[in-house]
């Protein structure tokens, strides 16, 4: 398992997305507009492109 990353909309920071998963899982998972909060606070909405390993 790996952890998928997310990076900020608004600051820039990247944080923990609370998802993880395998890459070969990651192809069959679906993420669209989820709503993830850095960890300075800013709230923003995330798409399946916007995460990493
Ligand atoms: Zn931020």
């Amino acid at each position: 398992m790996a952890i998928l990353y997310l990076k900020c909309k608004t600051c820039g920071v990247r944080f923990y997305s609370g998802i993880a998963s395998d890459i070969k899982n990651f192809n069959t998972l679906s993420l669209i507009n989820k709503t993830h909060q850095c960890p300075k606070g800013h709230v923003n909405v995330y798409n399946k492109i916007d995460y990493s390993f």
